[in-house]
């Protein structure tokens, strides 16, 4: 445990050197050593029994949520003494212990925004763990301590491609039939498919010239379970690689749910192209337990992009900032795979969130702002199909309304560029 307490600290307070200077300790022989205290609140003792460990308590720590300790704040032998315990707070965060504690799931079996304690603070849409560091860093300036300033925050632009097909089963099929989709069934079936238009994507990313593009393919040949059986396998790999481009494994539904089929999907996707991935984001954004993380990091992916709710905009993490991955229950701290929070899907604004596309695009720009502001990564997930031409026009043209006007601000631009 003591390894990941370092770790938060340094996560919080976002200077290694300043990091040192901030104990965490209850024992008053050991304050004179920092120039700032944390209390552990003894959360931290519990993380092995989930059922069993408390449940936060949220109090208010100057206009701020913490979850465990309580809001005192003492000098003591002239040290700032804090119990706002923001290193376990943060620990409950970031390792999404609350799913571990509420068992409610939807009927993809994933834990719904809408339910977590973070939507009930109604701090889904700002990181909390941020304003935990904004505390920390602002009593440490005020204890005379230099800060590194923030580091400019980027925006990640990744799609998923489910399928390489428009119509790519008998149900989508006889959808495109019974619609009078001609055209687009003549393309489909002889032309270009509007599902790989992929320079299209490329195209519509380079609105934001600073912004990196990724894609995650599926080479399983299943997305989900049975119903859905049907990409086609190694499309677009090979497009990907042929133009250098950044693209990891989309792993199907039943890979979060079961290591075998994980490290069978990633073995395929190596032995297809001959190199293994090393990105990866789940279907569904159905994020596998301890176990299957333990898989990922076997499996040699160092960078996931699947930690954000299907059902509600919002940092799932309570962060816009990659995080090494820490085994809840253990408090193990990875040391080779990073978890890259998701800011926003394409579908969590129309099909779940049902917003009308005005107030969609004014949410979708407000949490790319934040994350920005925060210094953190914005990463927005568009489909390949959401983004086809012929496909429903909300999507599309708002994909491509906020690219600009995130350009037009110079959101996620590097100070350096012009
Ligand atoms: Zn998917």
């Amino acid at each position: 445990m003591q390894a990941v307490v370092r770790y938060l600290i340094e996560f919080l307070v976002r200077d290694a050197g300043a990091a040192q200077r901030v104990g965490y300790t209850s024992d008053p022989a050991e304050y004179a050593r920092y120039a700032l205290v944390v209390q552990p609140s003894g959360w931290l003792d519990q993380v092995a029994a989930p059922k069993r460990a408390l449940l936060p308590d949220p109090f208010d720590f100057q206009g701020v949520p913490v979850l465990f300790g309580s809001p005192q704040i003492t000098q003591i032998q002239g040290v700032c003494v804090v119990s706002a315990d923001w290193v376990a707070s943060a620990y409950y965060l970031l390792t999404r212990y609350e799913e571990l504690q509420n068992p409610i799931r939807d009927a993809h079996g994933r834990f719904p925004g809408r339910e977590s304690l973070l939507s009930r603070l109604h701090w889904l849409d700002r990181p909390l763990v941020e304003a935990y560091s904004r505390q920390l860093r602002s009593l440490l300036r005020q204890a005379g301590i230099p800060l590194a300033p923030l580091r400019p925050g980027i925006v990640t632009l990744t799609h998923d491609i489910d399928s390489a097909r428009r119509f790519h089963n008998l149900r989508s099929l006889l959808g495109g039939i019974r619609r009078r989709h001609w055209r687009l069934l003549h393309e489909s079936l002889y032309g270009r498919d509007p599902y790989a238009e992929w320079e299209g994507i490329t195209r519509m990313d380079s609105a934001l010239p600073w912004a990196k593009s990724r894609f995650f393919a599926h080479v399983a040949g299943r997305t989900g379970e049975a119903e859905d059986a049907a990409c086609i396998p190694l499309q677009p790999a090979d497009w990907l690689q042929s133009r250098h481009l950044d693209w990891g494994i989309h792993f199907s539904a039943r890979a979060a749910r079961n290591q075998d089929f994980l490290l069978s999907e990633n073995e395929q996707l190596s032995q297809a192209v001959g190199h293994p991935s090393v990105s990866s984001r789940f279907h569904y954004l159905l994020l596998p337990g301890p176990e299957g993380w333990r898989a990922v990091e076997e499996a040699g992916i160092t960078d996931d992009y699947s930690v954000g709710f299907a059902d509600v905009p919002g940092f799932r993490m309570g962060t816009c900032r990659p995080v090494r991955y820490i085994e809840p229950t253990t408090g193990r701290l990875s040391s080779t795979l990073t978890l890259h929070p998701l800011a926003l899907m394409d579908v969590t604004l129309s099909d779940y969130a049902r917003l009308p596309f005005a107030e969609a695009l004014t949410v979708a720009g407000d949490i790319c702002r934040k994350a920005c502001e925060e210094g953190g990564e914005a990463v927005l997930l568009w489909h390949n199909s959401s983004l086809a031409e012929g496909a429903d026009g909300y999507h599309r043209s708002l994909y491509i309304q906020l690219l600009d006007s995130l350009a037009l601000d110079g959101i996620g631009k590097p100070a350096d560029s012009h």
